[in-house]
């Protein structure tokens, strides 16, 4: 296979698997990477005229019950620890909708098995306090029966989460050994069943050196398989004090990046994003690589005290709850970027 080549097929068509395992074989230089980028760039902005949309998230709206916690993952492990109570996300919601920004996440942790009932009581509350204008994804693990979707369907939630992290079977039990992967791809499935759009999610730097790209190209055609995706998002392994991985050697901005172009080259007009574990200056670099297009600007969460460094410095908070207003930043990165901001 000649790189160039290569590069210049995957502007007209989706990237094949052996081509994705090539491109990530061939872009450990600055030279070949900075070549993957621009294909990534030329791709997104055909495909979606690179026009790009703000968003809001409310983490932690329910404890996660998994036990053992994932590997990687800081959240849940003090024992005082509660969710976010339902005023607050409903306030979290009414202050996205005051800024203007209608699309937003609510995020939290997996009761395996749930019928999905606490969730459901969290939309009821936002659509019962007249904000049924707003566009909500879901992303709570696999955790929710096609009744309570196609329920949440109906009062306008638009899109459910099912994150894979890895695809890799043997590496998914070891980093999340209280998870449960056939009931995640049923998970998957059953979000098509209730008729709603899917998220999904790649972790980069997850899983073991020696299989990691194998892995990557594996994750994204796995995912791929379902008809009814509409985003993935890439979050990148940083560790914590906290957690078991806490030795394991934090990804690096360029691998992610890498990771996100070549998602894009898969991926097309679906909305990649990058996630949990990029700084604010490291998101300008998955832009650089294709991410788009929706950005990530405002955010709710209690106040926690992990991943100190790469968070960004709360721009309010009441009641032990932080908000993060990060549209200033994107407005600048945009400017950077080239990019169009649709706001309002
Ligand atoms: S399911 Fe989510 S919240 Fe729960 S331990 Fe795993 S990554 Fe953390």
């Amino acid at each position: 296979m000649n790189f160039h080549d290569v590069l210049d097929s995957v502007l007209k068509r989706p990237v094949t698997r052996e081509e994705a395992l090539f491109l990530f074989q061939n872009t450990e230089t600055e030279e070949k990477r900075n070549s993957l980028f621009a294909a990534a760039r030329a791709v997104r902005k055909a495909e979606t005229g690179d026009v790009y949309h703000f968003t809001g998230g409310i983490a932690s709206v329910l404890p996660c019950r998994l036990r053992p916690l994932c590997n990687y993952c800081p959240y849940w492990r003090k024992k005082d620890q509660n969710p976010l109570p339902v005023e607050a996300i409903v306030a979290g919601a009414r202050y996205f909708r005051r800024e203007g920004v209608k699309k937003f996440h609510l995020s939290g942790g997996t009761t395996l098995g749930s019928e999905g009932q606490e969730v459901l009581e969290i939309v009821r509350s936002i659509y019962e306090a007249g904000l049924t204008d707003m566009k909500i994804n879901v992303n709570c693990g696999a955790a929710m029966s096609v009744e309570t979707m196609e329920q949440l369907k109906a009062w306008g939630v638009d899109s459910i989460g099912a994150v894979f992290e890895i695809t890799n079977r043997e590496v998914f039990r070891k980093v999340k050994p209280g998870d449960d992967f056939d009931k995640k791809m049923q998970f998957a499935w059953d979000i098509q069943k209730a008729g709603l759009a899917m998220g999904s999610g790649i972790m980069a730097g997850l899983g073991p050196k020696e299989t990691r790209y194998e892995d990557y190209v594996n994750s994204l055609f796995d995912i791929a398989q379902f008809p009814h995706l509409a985003s993935v998002y890439i979050s990148k392994f940083t560790p914590d004090p906290a957690i078991p991985m806490h030795d394991w050697e934090a990804c690096s901005v360029e691998e992610a990046a890498r990771l996100v172009a070549i998602a894009r080259l898969l991926y097309r007009s679906l909305n990649v994003t990058t996630a949990a574990g990029w700084t604010e200056q490291e998101q300008n670099q998955g832009i650089r690589a294709g991410a788009g297009n929706s950005l990530f600007a405002l955010a709710v969460n209690l106040k926690v005290d992990y991943w100190q460094g790469t968070r960004q410095q709360a721009s309010f908070s009441e009641d032990n709850i932080e908000y993060r207003d990060s549209r200033p930043a994107k407005r600048a990165m945009a400017e950077q970027c080239g990019i169009t901001i649709a706001e309002g």
